[in-house]
């Protein structure tokens, strides 16, 4: 995920060259979005793989919770 962000950004500077001001910032600023992007979506991943459906009420627990938080039964 980070290698594609990375590639973007250096093909996009490549392509673009370093003399132009106002481009060096257009293409600095899609970076740093695709950068911020890349972070949120991996912290999500990382959310999503943390927890797991209960079997009993189907909420959302952690992956190494023994007890349900939500209906205390053991997991
Ligand atoms: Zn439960």
């Amino acid at each position: 995920m980070f290698g594609v962000v990375i590639l973007a950004g250096f093909f996009g500077w490549l392509l673009i060259g370093w003399f132009d001001v106002s481009y060096l910032v257009a293409s600095v600023s899609a970076f740093v979005v695709l950068f911020i992007v890349a972070i949120l979506f991996e912290a999500a991943e990382e959310e999503a793989k943390s927890e797991t459906a209960c079997g009993h009420c189907g909420e959302a627990i952690k992956v190494t919770a023994k007890v349900c938080r939500f209906c205390n039964r053991n997991v």
